[in-house]
């Protein structure tokens, strides 16, 4: 069976919850293979190993995670030449995108992004992906026809499903060229976020929009996530008064979110909010007005003034959760 290459998304040692789903995409299509840039690979293996990895080709040479996505690019391209895998998943952030892209040119292969679901082709003819297009309004099954597949898969697409892995490790033996260390990261900063999940790999996120008011009411949708375990997402709306910062906006010109619960809270529904979230698996909404738009995508929803509903739903949470 061939590879599939996995680029894994890792924090030192810790690997990301995206690469887990990845690792489960990738047993769909063939032997995954997961592809660990800069250190940490000792430690990272054995929850590789858990969700099924066989080999692990480790890139820890000098630099390699100094520079931005270059180098990432030129070790896919390398092993996805001598290893001739049956497709290559990478993780739709915007890195990932990135390096999607340039490993896509490196190879003359076709590129998807986006996809939100894979799975193998039946006449053999490579993965098909499924993505979302038109802001969320149609869903499409696309497939590679040049070179090596290459899929960018958003985070949350696949729930990551156990088996067992050798996970050894192998030196990637791909030395970065001079080129690929043209733009340098000089420094990291570890961005403020508490105990809140990444808004983008959350399994839950609670949104608010224009209907919280002012940034203080902002407060009731963060308890509300904390209750839940959540992220907090916010409208353009939202964002644009200043009520929230905006990394948390959702939408087409946001973050792509795609998690097993949405909760949109005061927010209408305008396309380029859908467009960032409605690939959610269950979207649950509250709002005052029964027409507003959102409610077409709801599979639960409450019409009710959010300032009487957040704070009892809040309060229902947190004594089950007690119970
Ligand atoms: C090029 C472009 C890109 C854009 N990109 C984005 C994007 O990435 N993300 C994004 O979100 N938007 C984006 N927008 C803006 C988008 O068109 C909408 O203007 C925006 O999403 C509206 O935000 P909202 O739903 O919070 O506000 P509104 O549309 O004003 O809706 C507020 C909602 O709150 C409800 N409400 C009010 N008070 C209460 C209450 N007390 N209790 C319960 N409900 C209440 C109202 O009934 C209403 O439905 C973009 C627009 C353009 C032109």
């Amino acid at each position: 069976m061939a590879e599939v290459l996995v680029l894994a998304e890792h924090s030192g040692e810790t690997v990301k919850k995206v690469t887990l789903e990845l690792l489960t995409l990738a047993r769909r299509l063939g032997e995954p293979a997961v592809v660990w840039l800069g250190a940490g690979a000792d430690g990272g293996r054995g929850r590789l190993a858990e969700f099924g990895a066989t080999k692990v080709y480790v890139a820890d040479g000098e630099g390699v995670d100094d520079y931005v996505v270059a180098p990432a690019a030129e070790v896919l391209a390398a092993l996805a030449s001598r290893t001739q895998p049956a497709a290559v998943l990478i993780a739709a952030t915007a890195d990932g995108k990135e390096i999607a892209g340039r490993l896509a040119v490196k190879i003359s292969s076709g590129v998807l992004t986006d996809a939100v679901g894979l799975a193998p082709g039946d006449d053999g003819s490579g993965p098909v992906a499924e993505q979302s297009i038109f802001g969320g309004a149609i869903i499409v099954q696309s497939r590679v026809r040049t070179g090596t597949p290459i899929v960018a898969v958003r985070p949350n697409s696949a729930a990551p499903e156990p088996a067992e892995g050798a996970a050894a490790l192998e030196p990637a033996g791909v030395e970065v060229s001079e080129a690929a260390k043209s733009a340098r990261i000089t420094e990291r900063v570890v961005a403020e976020r508490g105990e809140r999940p990444d808004l983008t790999e959350a399994a839950i996120v609670v949104s608010g929009g224009r209907g919280v008011g002012n940034a203080e009411n902002f407060a009731l949708i963060e308890k509300l996530a904390d209750s839940l375990g959540a992220a907090v997402g916010a409208s353009r709306a939202a964002t644009d008064a200043g009520w929230y910062p905006h990394q948390f906006q959702v939408g087409q010109t946001g973050k792509t979110v795609s998690p097993q619960l949405y909760v949109a809270v005061g927010i209408s529904g305008a396309i380029q909010h859908r467009a960032g979230m409605q690939t959610s698996k269950t979207i649950m909404v509250i709002n005052k007005d029964p027409e507003a738009p959102i409610f077409e995508l709801a599979d639960f929803g409450v019409v009710g003034d959010l300032f009487n509903v957040v704070p009892q739903l809040t309060d229902e949470i947190a004594r089950h959760r007690e119970s």
